[in-house]
C-alpha cells in the first residue's frame, strides 16, 4: 500500500501517554497531575495578561518565567532555559547534547519517553539494570559516553542522593548528565546546587507536577551558560516562541507563590504515607516512594486484573505492558477522599 510517510516517521514507535478520560464520576490516579487546583495568583496573572497585547510575539526566552524560574531555583537568568513542557525541554537536550555514535545510559526501567526521543534522534541507548529493590547503582554509570537519570525515577518514585548523582558527575566530566527532576519537590534531594561545579549538569523541571499546572505547558532547565546556550540553538532551529504569554505569566505567579504550594504538596505526602500504610496493610508490596505516586504490587492478584477491575468502576491508575514491570501498579496520589475511595475498593476485591 502506498504510504506518504517518511522513513522515519513509519519507523517510530509513539510514546503513548496515560489515558485522559474526563468524566466526572472517575477517580483519576493515573498521569501524576497534583489533585489540587493551583494558586489563585495564577489566575488573576492569566486575567489580566487577557488583553490587546496577545496580538503580538511573546519573549522567545519565556519572559517572566524564566526569571521566576530563576529566582525559584537561586541561580542566575542566564542559567535557565524555558520549554512547553519538560518533554520539549528534554527533546531539545537529547539533540542538543547526545550523538548517534555514542551510547546513551539510562536506567532499564525509567521514563518511557527517553527511548523513544533516543529512537527519533537515532542516538543508541544502554539500558542499565536496577537494583533488585529498584534502586539505582551509581557506579553503573561511571565513563558513561551520556547519561539521563530521572530523580526520583519513574515509575518506581525510588530516589538516589545527591551524594550518589555527585559520584556519576565525578566520573563523567566528558558527557552531559542530565537529571530530570520532575517529581523532585515530593521529598528528594535536588542537585540544582551542583550546576556551579559541574559544567556537564543539565537539571530538567517541570510545573506540571507540583505547581498543578500540567494543562499550561511549563518546562525549565537549570544548567551551565554553554548548555544554555545549546538548548537555544536547538530551539532557534524548531520554534522561536515555545512560551506563550499566558503560559509564561501563569508560571511565574506559581513559581512566586512558593507558600501556597510547600502547604499543597506536603498535603500529598503525608496522603502517601497514608496510602503507603493502608496498601501494606492490604498485602502490598510498596515501593518507598519520594514522588506523588507509588508503586505497587500484590502477591494474590496480579497488577493487571486489578488495574482493570478498578477501571471498570471508574478507578484509573497507570499499569506498564513491560514484562520487568506488569505486576505493578503506578497510583499517582490523589486528595484523601480519592484514596480513601481507592482503599475501600481494593479492601472489597482483595
Ligand atoms: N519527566 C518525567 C520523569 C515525567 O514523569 C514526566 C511526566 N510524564 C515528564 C518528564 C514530562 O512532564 P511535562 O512534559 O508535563 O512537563
Amino acid at each position: 500500500m502506498q504510504t506518504f510517510l517518511s522513513k522515519k516517521a513509519r519507523s517510530i514507535t509513539p510514546y503513548v501517554p496515560g489515558e485522559q478520560l474526563n468524566s466526572n464520576d472517575i477517580i483519576k490516579l493515573n498521569t501524576n497531575e497534583n489533585p489540587y487546583c493551583a494558586s489563585k495568583k495564577v489566575f488573576e496573572a492569566v486575567k489580566d495578561n487577557l488583553d490587546a497585547n496577545l496580538k503580538k510575539y511573546p519573549k522567545p526566552d519565556g519572559g517572566d518565567f524564566r526569571q521566576a524560574a530563576a529566582n525559584f531555583v537561586g541561580v542566575d537568568k542566564k542559567n535557565i532555559f524555558c520549554g512547553n513542557g519538560s518533554d520539549e525541554v528534554l527533546a531539545f537536550a537529547f539533540q542538543a547534547f547526545f550523538d548517534p555514535d555514542k551510547n546513551l545510559s539510562m536506567p532499564e526501567i525509567t521514563y518511557s519517553f527517553y527511548p523513544v526521543w533516543a529512537d527519533l534522534y537515532d542516538i543508541p541507548i544502554k539500558r542499565i539494570p536496577l537494583n533488585e529493590d529498584f534502586s539505582i547503582n551509581e557506579k553503573d554509570y561511571f565513563d558513561s559516553e551520556a547519561v539521563i537519570i530521572a530523580n526520583p525515577n519513574a515509575p518506581t518514585g525510588v530516589a538516589l542522593s545527591k551524594e550518589k548523582i555527585r559520584a556519576i558527575l565525578d566520573n563523567n566530566a566528558y558527557c552531559v548528565v542530565i537529571i530530570d527532576e520532575a517529581y523532585i519537590e515530593f521529598g528528594a534531594e535536588s542537585v540544582v546546587g551542583l550546576i556551579g561545579e559541574y559544567k556537564n549538569l543539565l537539571v530538567v523541571r517541570t510545573l506540571s507536577k507540583s505547581q498543578s499546572l500540567a494543562g499550561i505547558r511549563a518546562g525549565f532547565a537549570i544548567g551551565d551558560e554553554a548548555l544554555i546556550d545549546g538548548l537555544n540553538r536547538i530551539k532557534d532551529s524548531f520554534n522561536s516562541y515555545p512560551i506563550n504569554k499566558l503560559t509564561s505569566v501563569a508560571a511565574a505567579a506559581a513559581l512566586n507563590d512558593k507558600e501556597y504550594y510547600n502547604d499543597i504538596n506536603n498535603k500529598i505526602i503525608k496522603t502517601r504515607t497514608w496510602t503507603t500504610d493502608k496498601l501494606t496493610k492490604l498485602g502490598f508490596k510498596v515501593i518507598n516512594s519520594k514522588t506523588n505516586f507509588v508503586f505497587a504490587s500484590h502477591d494474590k492478584m496480579h497488577a493487571k486484573e486489578i488495574y482493570s477491575t478498578l477501571k471498570e468502576n471508574n478507578i484509573l491508575v497507570r499499569w506498564f505492558n513491560n514484562e520487568k514491570i506488569d505486576n505493578y501498579l503506578r497510583i499517582s496520589i490523589g486528595t484523601d477522599d480519592e484514596m480513601k475511595k481507592l482503599i475501600n475498593f481494593l479492601t472489597s476485591i482483595l
